[in-house]
C-alpha cells in the first residue's frame, strides 16, 4: 500500500504527482524569524489545508509532494497540514540541485575532501524505511534533479544514490528535467546503467517539451512523462502544454503521462503578488478546472482522463 504523510492507504485516487506544500529556507528563518509575512507556521498550516480542501472539492485524492532537501523540506509542518485535509500527501526524499552538493554531502564520500562513504543512499532508505526526521512520516517517492548543466558531478552522485536506494526498496523514482536540452533521456540512460527499471521512473517536467519525438523516445525507453507544470507559462505557454497532451493522447500514450502543476500551497522563493500578476494560472486548481474542460473539449476521452490521473500514478506507486 502506498505511504502517505498519515500513513499506508489502499488507494490513491486522483493524483497530482508533482506540486509542493511549503517551499521554505531555514537559514532565512533562523536568521530573519521575525520579518513580517514571511512564515507563521499556524497561518501557512491552516491556509495549506484549505488549499487542499478546494483541490478536494475538484476532485483530485492525493498530492506527491515532491519537496526534498534543497528545497527547504520540513516535514513536521506538512504533517499537520496532512491533519487538517481530506488529501492525501505522498512525501519524498531525495536531494535537489543542478550542480554541487551541499557542502555536508560534497566533503564527504567518494572524490571528496575527507572521502569515506557516500552516504547519501543510506539518509534516503532512512526516509524511506524509518520516516523523515523524528515524524514517523515515511517517504514514497525520491525525487532527484538535473537542468541545463546536464550530469554534473553532484547531479550524479545524487542520481547514484536515489537509484541505490530504489534498488533497495522499490520506491519509485521523479526527476526534474531539463526539456529545453532533451535532459530527461540522459537521466533515462544513467538511471538504466544503474539497473533501474525505467517503468518506475518519472521524468518530470517533460511537459515543458513540444517535441514529440522526444517525448516518444522517453516512453519508448519505458518511462512516464511528467506533464507537471501547468501553470508556469513562462517556460511553456498553456496552449502548447495542453496541445502536447492532447497530441500523446491521439498517438496511444495517455498510458504514460501524469498531470500536474508544480505548484505550492506556499513558497518563501516566491512573491505571492508577483507570482498572481505574472503566473495568474500557477495554482493547484488549474488542471480540475481548466486544463481537464479544454482536453475533454478536443477529444480526449474520458478513460484516458482517467488513466493520466488515477491508473498510472497507481502503476508508478506500484
Ligand atoms: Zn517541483
Amino acid at each position: 500500500m502506498p505511504e502517505t504523510v498519515m500513513g499506508p492507504v489502499a488507494g490513491l485516487g486522483a493524483t497530482l504527482m508533482h506540486e509542493h506544500v511549503f517551499g521554505l529556507s531555514p537559514e532565512i528563518l533562523w536568521n530573519w524569524p521575525d520579518i513580517p509575512e514571511m512564515w507563521d507556521l499556524e497561518t501557512r498550516v491552516r491556509e495549506a489545508a484549505a488549499k487542499l480542501e478546494e483541490l478536494k472539492a475538484e476532485g483530485i485524492d492525493t498530492i506527491v509532494d515532491l519537496t526534498v532537501v534543497g528545497l527547504g523540506r520540513y516535514v513536521p509542518a506538512v504533517r499537520m497540514v496532512a491533519e487538517l485535509t481530506s488529501v492525501n500527501i505522498v512525501a519524498s526524499t531525495g536531494l535537489y540541485t543542478y550542480d554541487t552538493l551541499p557542502p555536508y554531502f560534497a566533503n564527504r564520500g567518494p572524490d571528496s575532501l575527507f572521502g569515506g562513504p557516500d552516504r547519501l543512499a543510506e539518509f534516503f532508505v532512512r526516509d524511506i524505511v524509518h520516516g523523515i526526521g523524528r515524524t514517523g512520516v515515511k517517504a514514497g517517492m525520491l525525487k532527484c534533479a538535473s537542468d541545463h548543466l546536464g550530469m554534473t558531478k553532484g547531479c550524479e552522485r545524487v542520481f547514484r544514490a536515489v537509484a541505490a536506494a530504489h534498488l533497495e526498496t522499490g520506491t519509485p523514482i521523479t526527476t526534474h528535467s531539463h526539456s529545453a536540452s532533451r535532459g530527461g533521456l540522459e537521466q533515462q540512460r544513467l538511471l538504466g546503467a544503474l539497473g533501474v527499471d525505467l517503468s518506475r521512473v518519472v521524468i518530470g517536467h517533460a511537459g515543458d517539451s513540444t517535441d514529440v519525438a522526444y517525448l516518444e523516445e522517453l516512453v519508448a525507453n519505458g518511462s512516464y512523462l511528467g506533464m507537471d507544470r501547468f501553470g508556469i507559462e513562462t517556460i511553456s505557454p498553456y496552449e502548447d502544454r495542453v496541445a502536447t497532451v492532447v497530441t500523446m493522447c491521439e498517438r496511444g500514450h495517455a498510458d504514460k503521462m501524469v498531470l500536474s502543476h508544480d505548484s505550492y500551497c506556499f513558497n518563501d522563493r516566491f512573491d505571492d503578488d508577483v507570482v498572481r500578476r505574472r503566473h495568474p494560472n500557477y495554482h493547484l486548481l488549474h488542471v480540475s478546472r481548466d486544463v481537464l474542460p479544454e482536453l475533454r473539449k478536443r477529444g480526449v476521452t474520458e478513460q484516458q482522463i482517467r488513466q493520466m490521473l488515477v491508473e498510472n500514478p497507481r502503476r508508478i506507486f506500484g
